[in-house]
């Protein structure tokens, strides 16, 4: 290795031979070019089973630091850059991050794709390619805007190739082509990331801000992730985006199983589908259509097909799960109706029941239940949420099939969520516990061996202010905000949602306003941090988020409260965004409604990171706290069996709440306080106040007493400094838990076999 790098500072000095200014935009080309190289050098895994993970975003992140950590050159190269005069942040800005993806889920995905390549494990992952990926978020007047993000250039790791096979539409064919990134472990070995496209995407049909002409399929089809479906026609879109994704992967796979001798009626004993969330359900269909083209009975492709695939359940949000009127179905894939309809009827006599139904008696298609149905395995991502799933949300069918249910509680890689966002930390632990714990998590509880060394606690402050530092400096160059690096990091990072409830987290930032202004200053600054995109169409998200920067204005023109209460909202929340601001971060805000966060992943790169966990009892912060005791995180709130009944007795009513408390009453009409309506738009004020006070769909009036509470009991205890200390030991130390080797060690040993 050491000889090879040469070569990079030889490129580099050649240009300086030549006189000419040396940009970082040169050594990341530069260094660029030698990794990828060094990656095709490694063979791709082989083995006799493959598994194939299918999802509509992989939420991928700069890929130049993971690349090069998982090359084990990250401290080699920087060595390099900095005696060159630059510093590796430099080099890695210039890389655009893929926009390929909105939230968890798609983080997940690129999560898993990291474990499999370092754990050897033969898996390839399967997706799009989208042209403007999700929208870039752009604030204006204390609105989000939103902007086609055109994140492909030169700087991309994806290269492009053709493909033989083509996708039925219409009355002819789609033409698919694909982008190919190797995805490297520390093995040296390396799997392959598919995105397809479709070869003839017109971008030019992109208008105003992310307006397009939607009914062009054959020329918008691949211009955008999670197109607006608000209406038919967007719907039919994004129905015929899925299509097209499983029917390349279906095709592609079949074709690599001919070259390979994979016997067809086996392929089972091949190849182990994995579908991650409801977007790919329809591979199942495609695959069975497939194997009847090639002569195969529908009993027969059943079975193959069943004994193939799997499925994540990544939501029990009522909302969320997906069903298609078969209208549209029929209108946009014909060539998939007669296979439903059999489905359809095979299920039907095997259960007479409506809640198992793949077609429902309103003639919508339940895509969830044809993965349940058919695929072998179903799975929950946290304890409580498979529990849920099993107790309540899909009882009926894990009554018909109780043994394809299984838990995979979520994880990270920590190769990125710790070697690439935290070094400073990384080399740390690795030094005082002799070992290292982004390959071997476990060794990190060796760490509470630590926990009354004060030398140690000390150094993990250290960091932990080294990195408010880097990020107050970030901030300042990105957005141009003065912050206080000496100041309490609380932070809220994530979709915007009102099940994660950040309409609480403004509650609170109302509450510390008013007490300020009544003259309770705090001992210490307090910096609540937002990051978060709505969707396009979420009209109440987009309200919270306004309410959030009209906050963020008054509290930055209030000169009595700006010293010691600070707002500040991230532009763009992306994974790039993530890795600055969770390593600085104190307080990790998990603070969504008991039962609505399948298992969050956000709350796990906090706790690695040293963060405290202020949380419900809900997802995998139950599975944190668990592992380090109730005396190392802050919990509060309803638990999800009283949430749970609320909804099913129709019982909540949130201005009974509103009106019996005046500590209540006053926060939540502050939103339409003269004050809030000079900085902000009324009708969005309105609507959000409305919205509280008349349905509060996610109960925030419920918890926000407790919530306001607990997290002052927090601040108080952040001032015992050592106490504080021992308590981030403590979760660092638990978290081993939580990387995403052991979430894929246990899909291996349960579900794929490979
Ligand atoms: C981890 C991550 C998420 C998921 O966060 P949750 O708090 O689990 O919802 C979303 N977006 C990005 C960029 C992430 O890195």
């Amino acid at each position: 290795m050491e000889k090879n790098l040469d070569m990079i500072v030889e490129q580099i000095s050649k240009i300086k031979k030549e006189n000419k200014k040396v940009y970082t935009k040169d050594v990341y080309e530069i260094i660029q070019k030698y990794m990828k190289l060094e990656i095709n050098k490694t063979p791709v895994i082989e083995q006799e089973r493959k598994l194939y993970y299918i999802s509509a975003e992989f939420l991928l992140g700069k890929m130049l630091t993971c690349n090069a950590v998982n090359l084990g050159i990250l401290e080699d190269l920087k060595k390099i850059v900095e005696n060159e005069g630059f510093t590796w942040d430099e080099i890695q800005d210039e890389e655009k991050e893929p926009s390929l993806g909105n939230g968890g889920l798609g983080r997940l995905a690129a999560c898993f794709l990291d474990s499999i390549a370092n754990l050897n494990l033969a898996g390839d992952g399967i997706g799009l390619y989208y042209h403007f990926g999700l929208f870039e978020q752009k604030f204006k007047d204390n609105k989000q805007i939103e902007v086609p993000n055109k994140w492909f250039d030169t700087t991309s790791w994806f290269t492009k190739k053709d493909v033989l096979f083509k996708v039925p539409y219409k009355n002819g064919y789609l033409e698919p082509i694909l982008y190919d990134m190797e995805i490297v472990g520390r093995q040296h070995t390396h799997n392959i990331l598919h995105l397809f496209d479709l070869k003839n995407v017109d971008e030019s049909l992109v208008r105003e801000g992310i307006e397009f002409d939607k009914q062009a399929v054959d020329k918008n089809l691949t211009l955008f992730l999670y197109p607006d479906d608000s209406d038919e026609a967007g719907r039919k879109l994004r129905i015929y985006q899925q299509y097209f994704m499983v029917s390349c992967a279906a095709q592609m796979i079949l074709e690599e199983a001919d070259q390979r001798g994979w016997k067809i009626d086996e392929l089972d004993q091949y190849v182990v589908v994995q579908i991650n969330d409801t977007h790919p359900t329809m591979i199942i269909l495609e695959f069975i259509r497939l194997l009847k083209e090639r002569g195969f009975m529908l009993n027969q492709a059943m079975k193959i097909v069943s004994g193939m695939c799997a499925y994540t359940n990544h939501t029990i949000l009522a909302e969320a799960l997906e069903t298609w009127p078969y209208s549209y179905l029929k209108d946009t894939v014909p060539q998939l109706i007669e296979i439903i309809e059999a489905l359809d009827a095979v299920m039907k006599e095997r259960n007479s029941n409506p809640s198992t139904a793949i077609i429902d008696e309103n003639q919508n298609v339940h895509m969830a239940h044809i993965d349940i149905h058919i695929g072998k395995s179903v799975n929950g991502v946290a304890k409580i949420h498979t529990d849920i799933l099993k107790e309540t949300e899909l009882k009926d069918f894990y009554k018909m099939y109780p043994t394809k249910f299984n838990n995979k509680t979520n994880g990270i890689s920590f190769r990125r969520w710790l070697c690439t966002c935290n070094p400073e930390l990384y080399l740390y632990l690795k030094k005082i516990l002799k070992n290292d714990p982004s390959s071997n998590p476990n060794v990190l509880k060796r760490l509470i061996m630590f926990a009354d060394d004060e030398e140690v606690i000390r150094t993990l402050q250290k960091i932990k202010l080294h990195k408010k530092q880097e990020w107050v400096k970030h901030m300042k160059k990105k957005q141009g905000i003065d912050l206080n690096p000496n100041a309490i990091f609380d932070t809220q990072v994530k979709r915007l949602h009102e099940y994660k409830r950040q309409q609480m987290n403004a509650l609170y930032i109302i509450y510390k306003l008013l007490k300020i202004r009544r003259g309770w200053k705090p001992q210490r600054p307090i910096q609540v941090i937002f990051g978060a995109k709505a969707a396009p169409a979420y009209t109440i998200a987009k309200d919270i988020i306004h309410v959030l920067l009209c906050l963020a204005e008054i509290i930055r023109n209030d000169a009595s409260v700006s010293p010691y209460l600070q707002v500040c909202f991230i532009e763009n929340y992306n994974v790039s965004e993530a890795e600055k601001v969770i390593p600085a971060s104190d307080i990790s805000e998990q603070i969504s409604l008991a039962s609505k966060e399948a298992s969050g992943t956000g709350n796990m790169k906090f706790m690695l990171n040293g963060a405290i966990t202020l949380g419900t009892n809900d997802g995998a912060n139950i599975e944190i706290a668990k592992l380090v005791g109730k005396e190392n995180i802050y919990t509060f709130g309803k638990d999800s069996n009283t949430v749970i009944e609320h909804y099913k007795n129709c019982d909540y009513v949130s201005k009974d709440l509103y009106e019996q408390s005046d500590e209540i009453k006053e926060l939540v009409d502050f939103i339409v306080s003269d004050e809030m309506l000079e900085v902000g738009n009324q009708e969005s004020l309105i609507r959000l106040y409305r919205e509280i006070l008349n349905k509060d769909w996610f109960m925030t009036l419920l918890d926000v007493e407790e919530y306001i509470q607990c997290k002052e009991q927090m601040l108080n205890d952040y001032e015992n400094r050592l106490k504080w200390g021992k308590m981030m030991l403590k979760n660092i130390a638990m978290s081993g838990f939580f990387s995403s080797d052991r979430t894929i060690n246990e899909y291996n040993e349960d579900i794929w076999k490979i």
